[in-house]
């Protein structure tokens, strides 16, 4: 569970980004932060990840006060939560599954373990035919899956995708909200930023 109380955030150079924000996100919901350019969604992503803290009011993770975390904490916090963003972010010199593959490297995983986690993901996402292929020879819409793919291997509580179609055709954009509506229906929280109106009122 999320629990927004009273927050605002503030940057260094004045500007205010979030005013006075309180909100609670239930573990399974399917939460879309919408709003235009600017209006304060990646902030609040951001506050969630503790990548950023708040300036004034109380950020919680599951009862957890995110101001009081312990350096220590944060990664361990972090991996609870799969990320995908509009830019993709993959490895370019790595294939779809040494992608997916080097997410559970960085939680510690066996190379075993790894071989047996990877293929089913990759399937789920539609791309088990696509394991071997480079980002570049991929489709706008098959990164995004790559990239959802390794934001779920490690099996997150929580998923957010900060405008996860802002580089994508409509037909695909609407794929791609299939795929997260199945992972929200198998538990995950989700949660997705976006400045397409259509898209949410479609969903
Ligand atoms: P959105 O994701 O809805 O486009 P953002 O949260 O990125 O909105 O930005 C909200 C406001 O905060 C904008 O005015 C933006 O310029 C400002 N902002 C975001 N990040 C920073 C930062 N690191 N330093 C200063 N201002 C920032």
């Amino acid at each position: 569970m999320i629990q927004f109380y009273n927050v605002s955030k503030i940057y260094d150079n004045g500007v205010k980004a979030l005013n006075d924000v309180s909100l609670t996100i239930r573990k399974g919901e399917f939460l879309f932060l919408v709003g235009p350019s600017g209006a304060g969604k990646t902030s609040l992503i951001k506050l969630i990840c503790r990548e950023e803290l708040a300036s004034r009011g109380q950020v919680l993770l599951n009862g957890k006060n995110l101001a009081r975390c312990k350096p220590w904490e944060i990664p361990l916090l972090r991996r609870k939560i799969g990320m995908v963003f509009q830019d993709f972010r993959l490895l370019y010199k790595k294939t779809a599954f040494e992608n997916v593959a080097f997410a559970l490297q960085i939680a510690g995983k066996s190379r075993k373990e790894i071989n047996k986690s990877v293929p089913p993901v990759l399937e789920m996402v539609g791309l088990g035919d696509k394991a071997n292929m480079m980002p570049a020879q991929l489709s706008g819409g098959e990164q995004q899956r790559a990239c959802i793919a390794r934001a779920i291997v490690n099996k997150p509580n929580i998923l957010i995708a900060d405008e996860p179609t802002g580089n994508l055709d409509p037909d695909t954009s609407w794929e791609i909200m299939k795929l997260f509506l199945d992972i929200n229906r198998k538990g995950t929280t989700l949660i997705v930023s976006t400045h397409d109106r259509e898209i949410v009122d479609t969903m």
